[in-house]
């Protein structure tokens, strides 16, 4: 078929954006975000929270009074003035011990740095060959390596987790003995992306009723510019994000910033949690955060929707909740 000449050929690279933002890329209506938002704004209050930050950090200090490198700290004043409150800590963070370039110890000095409290280390497992996914038994030293680590540390807390592969059929690169010895569990698709949508939402449904899995990690596998989100059935994801108690990642490497924020409007309505995670793989790409934290905004979402906002305290039984409610 052709068209008549400036029916598609003369349309420009600003139009060809917004249609590629309006989602006509994707495979299909469901996989598509909503192209309007209908949710209730933000009261004033929080708005206005961002702004009493900035004053109080352009002293300098965090809230411990010690001082940071300019760099970091300027990086954390704009982070704390993001209105979603305070982010305390962050998940889904790699090490050495699989691809990535930094080791534990530095991995928790830079969280610690950014003034954060807690971190949560997930490498790959082991079907992540290309990632280089650890086994059972690298697992459990590190397990025991965080476990010394903690024992130095005071009002900092690492949690010990892995990212598990789901199968193609659904289960998990690990099983629940071990899954059980961890603080979290994140789940995510790196393998076999060309199932129907059908296929895919169950696929991915059956890992997060599993009541150790915590967290679903890049619920699309999109990656910008590069590669589509898989055919998947997000509202059918909420709703079992909803039913079994697991938070959603939003995924702030700039390279996924995954889920979508047009998606997040619709799991606050069904009281899903989100939980901003860099996917960090060195030191440095901790503070993708900041563009996590926009996202989130952009996606309507406030500090009780976001679990990084826990204090250390809350955040361990927040952990705990969706095994124990299996249990
Ligand atoms: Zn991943
Ligand atoms: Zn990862």
């Amino acid at each position: 078929m052709r068209f008549a000449r400036g029916q598609f050929g003369g349309i420009s690279v600003c139009a060809q954006l917004f249609y590629r933002e309006q989602g006509t890329q994707h495979r299909d209506a469901r996989s598509r975000p909503p192209a309007r938002l209908d949710v209730e704004r933000i009261p004033a209050g929080e708005v206005a929270a961002g702004s009493e930050v900035q004053k109080k950090e352009a002293g300098g200090e965090d809230s411990n009074g010690s001082r940071r490198s300019g760099f970091v700290r300027r990086a954390w004043t704009r982070f704390r003035a993001a209105g979603i409150a305070r982010e305390r800590g962050t998940f889904h963070c790699h090490t050495v011990a699989s691809d990535g370039h930094n080791t534990l110890e530095e991995m928790a000095a830079a969280a610690q740095e950014l003034g954060l409290e807690y971190l949560g280390i997930a490498e790959h497992s082991k079907s992540s060959i290309q990632a280089h996914g650890i086994d059972a038994l690298k697992l459990r030293s590190q397990i025991s390596a965080i476990r010394k680590l903690n024992n130095k540390l005071d009002g900092f807390r690492v949690f010990s987790g892995v990212e598990c592969d789901i199968l193609r059929d659904g289960k998990l690169d690990f099983d629940d003995e071990i899954l059980g010895e961890l603080d979290f569990a994140v789940a995510s698709i790196h393998s076999v992306f060309n199932l129907s949508e059908a296929e895919m939402t169950k696929r991915i449904i059956r890992a997060m009723e599993n009541p150790f899995i915590t967290i679903l990690a890049h619920p699309t596998g999109r990656l910008l510019l590069k590669r589509e989100p898989y055919a998947i059935d997000i509202p059918a994801v909420l709703e079992a994000a909803a039913e079994t108690g697991t938070w959603i990642e939003l995924n702030a490497a700039p390279k996924r910033l995954d889920l979508d924020w047009r998606w997040w409007p619709l799991a606050k309505e069904k009281d899903v949690k989100c939980v901003i995670n860099p996917d960090a793989h060195r030191t440095e790409r901790l503070q993708d955060l900041w563009f996590g934290i926009g996202i989130a905004r952009k996606g309507w979402l406030t500090k009780v929707d976001v679990v990084n906002c826990l204090p250390l305290g809350k955040i361990q039984s927040a952990l705990e909740a969706k095994r124990n409610k299996k249990a």
